[in-house]
């Protein structure tokens, strides 16, 4: 390809469902600006936002008072809203949260505690036999009901968040990988594989290689994005009656990640997953991908040896889960009684989440936005950013507009 020189008032870098989301906020309020997403790549959503669990979620599970807990909630409401709008197919498929024995329930009882401060629409206790009545195959000794979650193709939001981008003047360029950013004389030069783009401002929201670009924009290497990689199974047609929208457990309180569930998602397919494996690439889709860069880079950060340190025995039963379907069904088991090996097969699916650790090995929980001169970087975006794009777009855009 010709390298070429080009300008923009703003470049925002990444095709995932953030980028796109706040590309689209941007034209909105900036209909006469020079907008530009610069994409890795032929494929919008290919990473992240391309293989999630699809799921909205309601707001639950977040520290109130944090960044996930404020846009979680807001954005759930504005992506039903969007999706009506649009007519990307999204359905309000409710979830249960169940606590498959009385030592799970103080952790309940924070979830609920959170869920209401949050202020989740709907969200309510119910017991044994409530639960039976809304997913007449789980069973416990008490669980959360939140109608308001749902599942939706992620991919598809995306898709029509760039659609909406392209039809108000912006402009998205794929196959341009971002290299290098130099910030001169109030404008930022941004070097891709495609040549050179002159920009007055960038946002950068690329995934599990954000901390690279913002360490190449000259920004602090703390935190740094180690992959896990998610994989699933799914019911056997004929079994997916056990299932009739979405059942999760009572997550680890230390971990970011809220356990292996089971999901009807937006197709009518029941996942149970995902997994979370430590790999050796951010793009590992295939389990034996290690990409030598993103393998070195993980290990050599002091983060991940404490974090490694402290979380060993999850790292174990992890790895169980990867290479033996029994244990991935017996976890699932504790809250499905009915629950077969021979109900699953593995699916091809898989996602790897791009996980920022601390340098002090802490498992960074809440969104982080960091600003180096004349860029906004999104750090941290894991679940439920998918959820919250939108509210997250606005957010990020009110950073932008004060650069
Ligand atoms: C297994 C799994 C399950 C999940 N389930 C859910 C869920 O049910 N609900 C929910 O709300 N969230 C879920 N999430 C989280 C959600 O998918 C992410 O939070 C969200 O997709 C993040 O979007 P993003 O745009 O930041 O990142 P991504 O979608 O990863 O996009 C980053 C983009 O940046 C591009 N890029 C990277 N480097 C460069 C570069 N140098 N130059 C140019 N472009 C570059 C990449 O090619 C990519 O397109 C899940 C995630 C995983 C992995």
């Amino acid at each position: 390809m010709a390298s070429s020189s080009s300008t923009a008032d703003i470049c925002v870098v990444g095709g995932g469902i953030v980028g796109l989301a706040v590309a689209r906020e941007l034209r909105s309020r900036h209909p006469g600006a020079e907008i530009v997403v610069l994409q890795r790549g032929e494929r919008i959503a290919a990473h992240q936002s391309g293989h999630s669990s699809g799921v909205i979620h309601a707001g639950i599970y977040y520290a109130p008072g944090s960044l996930k807990a404020r846009l979680c909630v807001e954005g759930a409401r504005r992506l039903y809203e969007y999706c009506d709008e649009r007519g990307v197919p999204a359905k309000r498929s409710g979830k249960v949260i169940v606590a498959a024995e009385g030592g799970e329930v103080p952790r309940l009882d924070e979830l609920e505690r959170r869920g209401l401060a949050n202020g989740v629409p709907g969200l309510k206790r119910i017991g044994p036999d409530e639960l039976r009545e809304i997913e007449p195959h789980a069973a416990g000794v008490a669980a959360l009901h939140s109608p308001n979650t749902g599942v939706v193709d992620f991919a598809a939001v995306a898709a029509a968040l760039a659609a909406d981008f392209t039809a108000a003047g912006g402009r998205v360029e794929t196959g341009r990988e971002v290299r290098a950013l130099h910030a001169a004389g109030g404008r930022l030069s941004i070097e891709h594989s495609g040549g050179t783009l002159d920009a007055g401002k960038a946002v950068l929201c690329a995934g599990p290689w954000a901390d690279r670009l913002a360490v190449a924009a000259g920004a602090d290497p703390d935190p740094r994005v180690v992959p896990f990689r998610g994989a699933y199974l799914r019911l056997r047609p004929g079994r997916d009656s056990l299932v009739r929208s979405n059942i999760y457990p009572v997550p680890d309180p230390d971990l970011p990640f809220l356990g292996m569930h089971l999901t009807r998602d937006a197709a009518g397919e029941v996942l149970l997953g995902p997994t979370a494996l430590f790999v050796g690439a951010r793009d590992a889709y295939h389990l034996r991908r290690v990409v030598p860069r993103d393998l070195l880079e993980s290990l050599v950060w002091p983060g991940t040896r404490r974090m490694m340190r402290r979380f060993w025995r999850t790292g174990l039963v992890e790895i169980r889960h990867a290479v033996s379907i029994r244990s991935f069904v017996d976890e699932c088991r504790r809250y499905v009684p009915e629950l077969r090996r021979a109900d699953v097969e593995r699916s091809s699916r898989a996602g790897v989440r791009a996980q920022a650790i601390g340098r002090d090995g802490s498992l960074v929980d809440d969104f982080v936005i960091s600003e180096s001169e004349r860029a906004i970087h999104v750090r941290n975006a894991p679940s439920p950013a998918a959820t919250s794009s939108l509210a997250l777009a606005e957010l990020i855009a009110d950073r932008v507009d004060a650069l």
